[in-house]
């Protein structure tokens, strides 16, 4: 039997951190995971190079970028660490790095660099780290702390935090720990389903466009009930110049519309690219997403001055403004649209124009947690104080994305990582 101040379940972004911090903070910590790789989520993520935080985070406004029951629950662990000061971490370590775009910011050489860091701040904590190493049962004592039965020894600590992640890619090591450990102890929890995922689409009307897989653009996508072009206008329509391509607002609230101005990308079973897996996490199954394929131009009135000037075929014209694959795909779907521009019907041109602005699909399912970036759901935030991330089981904590806390597509997850991890890490 060993004993220990902290006991964290979980070696990836949110415990490495976390424990990282504890143990500096002169706590005598075990972070355990059951995967033989450590922090492989942050290996693969970013395409490599991992999307470690984003500079625009409204910590305000949490809800403008992370979905929940509840977004407003991250707000003070977000505005008491905060990107800069997290930027100010990865510089300490000379880490390089580069701004993508809107706010985005990823290391230049690997997401490897990110994992030595923690890994050297855990050192620096002198942590000790079990791997790999289950645990088989977590028990409350009867003198207030936590007794585990670990693949390698019995532990006892004083305090122990969850941060096994959610369930997405189960082939580097995500279960559903978290959600049983929170059952275990009576805490709520919020159906998990993955977020940031393609989307797919079966039966005969996906036929028209199964062979454009490959092809990108970019779009506006939107989800919501409407299936009217007249509907009320999204709220928040305009974003800052320059800021978040966000139009719409929260997630989390099921009759908001919101939408997204992101590249679309066409997969061999779907839907994918950043647009449609922000629109992911905000789409209920059984519901529409809208997509404006054009949303650059003014396509009727492109289309009448095409009429005028033009002796090309609609499809030729098409391809001014959207991939010549995809112009081919739609004039393919309509005699009307076969012909020259200038022979076509003022009331053909408008209906293709209305149709590729009001493209309205209904997504069949998702990938699933094979493909999806986060897990949508978790331990139920009302469970959990947003000061220190303890739930009402006293001394048992939650942190990462086993929480009810699901950030946007850009670094976003990562911020919430590490943010939660420090407001834990600071008040054990
Ligand atoms: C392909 C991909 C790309 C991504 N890219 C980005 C990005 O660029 N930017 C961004 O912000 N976010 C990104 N994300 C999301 C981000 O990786 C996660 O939100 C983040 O890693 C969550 O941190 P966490 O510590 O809560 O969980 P994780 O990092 O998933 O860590 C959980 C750890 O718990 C361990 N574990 C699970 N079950 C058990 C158990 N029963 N016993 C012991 N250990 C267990 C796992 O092995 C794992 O090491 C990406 C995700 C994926 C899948």
């Amino acid at each position: 039997m060993q004993n220990f101040d902290v006991v964290v379940v979980g070696a990836g972004a949110a415990g490495l951190f976390c424990a990282g911090i504890a143990g500096q903070r002169g706590l005598k910590v075990l972070v355990l995971d059951h995967s033989e790789k450590v922090a492989e989520k942050i290996r693969i993520s970013g395409g490599g190079r991992a999307n470690f935080t984003n500079r625009d985070i409204d910590v305000r406004q949490p809800h403008k970028h992370f979905v929940g029951e509840n977004p407003n629950f991250c707000r003070s662990a977000l505005s008491r660490y905060t990107p800069a000061d997290f930027i100010a971490l990865v510089q300490k370590h000379g880490i390089p790095f580069h701004e993508k775009h809107k706010g985005q910011l990823f290391c230049d050489r690997s997401a490897g660099d990110l994992i030595e860091m923690l890994l050297a701040e855990c050192a620096a904590g002198g942590v000790q780290r079990w791997q790999p190493c289950g645990v088989k049962t977590l028990r409350a004592t009867a003198e207030g702390g936590y007794e585990l039965d670990t693949d390698q020894d019995v532990v006892q600590a004083r305090q122990v935090v969850i941060a096994t992640g959610g369930l997405s890619i189960p082939a580097i090591g995500a279960t559903d720990f978290g959600y049983r450990v929170a059952k275990q102890f009576g805490l709520r929890t919020v159906e998990p389903r993955p977020g940031l995922v393609p989307l797919t689409f079966d039966g005969a009307g996906w036929a028209p466009y199964a062979g454009l897989a490959g092809l990108a653009l970019p779009v506006v996508i939107e989800t919501g009930n409407t299936t009217s072009p007249h509907a009320p206008p999204l709220r928040g329509l305009q974003p800052p110049e320059g800021a978040s391509s966000a139009l719409g607002r929260p997630g989390g609230r099921k009759k908001e519309r919101i939408a997204f101005h992101e590249d679309l990308l066409f997969t061999h079973r779907g839907l994918s690219g950043p647009a449609v897996l922000q629109i992911s996490s905000h789409w209920q199954p059984g519901t529409p997403i809208r997509i404006n394929l054009a949303p650059e131009v003014d396509l009727p009135a492109a289309l009448a001055d095409a009429k005028q000037r033009s002796r090309k075929l609609l499809a030729n014209e098409l391809a001014q403004w959207v991939p010549s694959r995809l112009a081919e795909a739609w004039a393919a779907q309509d005699k009307e649209w076969q012909r020259p521009v200038a022979e076509c019907s003022d009331k053909a041109l408008a209906r293709l124009a209305e149709r590729l602005a009001h493209w309205e699909l209904l997504p069949t399912g998702t990938e699933g947690y094979k493909k999806a970036e986060v897990t949508l759901g978790g331990v139920d935030t009302r469970e959990l104080s947003q000061q220190t991330m303890e739930s009402k089981q006293p001394g048992l904590y939650f942190i990462g994305e086993v929480v009810d806390v699901t950030g946007w597509l850009g670094g976003y997850n990562f911020q919430w990582a590490w943010a939660s991890a420090h407001a834990c890490a600071t008040s054990l």
